[in-house]
């Protein structure tokens, strides 16, 4: 099996651009349900690697889970400690990277309250993942204010760590894009560069789709194979996965390309050549969809198997999992506030 958590294989020199010692990692996640699939290629088997080499920060980004469920808020509250669960199960050490609670960083919220005031609404409005969420949510005209200026939030996340790097699936790339902005603007008022501008860490597989291969796997979408998940569950979803609608016979020729289940092969796989020949069988013909589903879920089962151990483990004393969060977030108040107070500064607001 590829990238499995003792051998995080995916390689930082993904980046868009050289990686230096200096580098600064922020990433995180929205509390908005437990971490799945999706986040494990698209990010976790990064920071895994990157947590050996950099100052690295993971942010439980629970007052942007509130976004679009303020109205649900029970949804954030309660699967805060699970994302933290879930970062302890795959490998995150506590003692290489800061875990910490955006909610308890009050600097966050009031560095976002400063960028607002240097982003327009037409410019939050033409954000393409922003979009294509607001559609997928059909808000209309109902969008909460704050879900439509999260890209501003995560500004905050990201300059207030200082980050110049940041391992994040596909679907984040434009709200970099926004943040670099916003420090361009920034700077340019505070005429020195008291911001940094940062730059993506994209691993190989930066969207994994859902199972129905309809959309991106979501916590918020309900379609997800959780890292927690049960071996039943795990043997339930890849039964499901969409494969290819005209293969109606074993001995019918195949089509690989859209088909989830090598989507998953070629993402979760170890062995790339048997895929490769695996992937010729299939087009020629004579090979099953019920077979190569069974390949898929042993491999599934063999990678989620042990993180599901010790994610129960880990779950069944909250106290263990409140303590290492509130010590990463109490190590993160200084840095955060430094540049709030730098921030305020740069509009003059710095009287005392
Ligand atoms: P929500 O539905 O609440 O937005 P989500 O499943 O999209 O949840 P996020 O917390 O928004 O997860 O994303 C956290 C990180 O994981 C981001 O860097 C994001 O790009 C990455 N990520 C999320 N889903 C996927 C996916 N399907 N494939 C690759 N990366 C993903
Ligand atoms: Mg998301």
């Amino acid at each position: 099996m590829k990238n499995t958590t003792s051998e995080p294989a995916t390689s930082a020199s993904q980046s868009t651009q050289p990686i230096n010692n200096q580098e600064k990692i922020l990433t995180g996640d929205r509390a908005t349900g437990a971490l799945h699939l999706g986040h494990f290629v698209g990010s976790l088997q990064q920071r895994m690697q990157l947590q050996h080499q950099f100052a690295q920060t993971i942010l439980v980004a629970d007052m942007q889970g509130l976004t679009d469920n303020g109205h649900n808020p029970k949804k954030v509250s309660s699967n805060i400690l699970n994302v933290v669960a879930d970062y302890l199960a795959v490998g995150i050490d506590p003692l290489k990277t800061t875990i910490c609670l955006q909610s308890a960083l009050p600097a966050l919220a009031e560095l976002t309250m400063y960028y607002a005031n240097l982003v327009s609404i037409a410019r939050l409005e033409r954000n393409p993942t922003v979009k294509t969420e607001i559609n997928s949510k059909s808000f209309g005209r109902s969008i909460p204010a704050g879900f439509l200026t999260y890209p501003i939030s995560q500004a905050a996340d990201i300059t207030a760590f200082r980050a110049t790097l940041v391992p994040v699936g596909e679907d984040q790339l434009p709200m970099l894009e926004q943040t670099n902005e916003i420090v361009r603007r920034l700077n340019t008022i505070a005429q020195q560069d008291i911001l940094l501008e940062c730059k993506p860490l994209l691993s190989k597989v930066s969207r994994l789709p859902s199972v129905d291969g309809k959309s991106k796997m979501s916590k918020s979408m309900g379609n997800t194979i959780m890292l927690g998940s049960s071996q039943k569950d795990i043997s339930k979803a890849v039964k499901s996965m969409y494969t290819d609608a005209n293969h109606l016979r074993v001995s019918d020729p195949g089509q690989v390309a859209g088909n989830v289940v090598f989507t998953y092969l070629d993402a979760f796989h170890q062995d790339e050549d048997y895929i490769a020949d695996l992937k010729a069988h299939y087009s020629a013909g004579g090979l099953g969809d019920g077979t190569v589903k069974k390949i898929l879920e042993e491999c599934l089962q063999d990678l989620l198997a042990p993180i599901r151990v010790r994610r129960a483990t880990l779950t069944s004393d909250p106290s263990q999992l409140i303590a290492i969060l509130k010590q990463g977030t109490e190590r993160s108040q200084d840095e955060t506030n430094d540049v709030l107070a730098q921030v305020k500064n740069a509009f003059g607001l710095n009287l005392f």
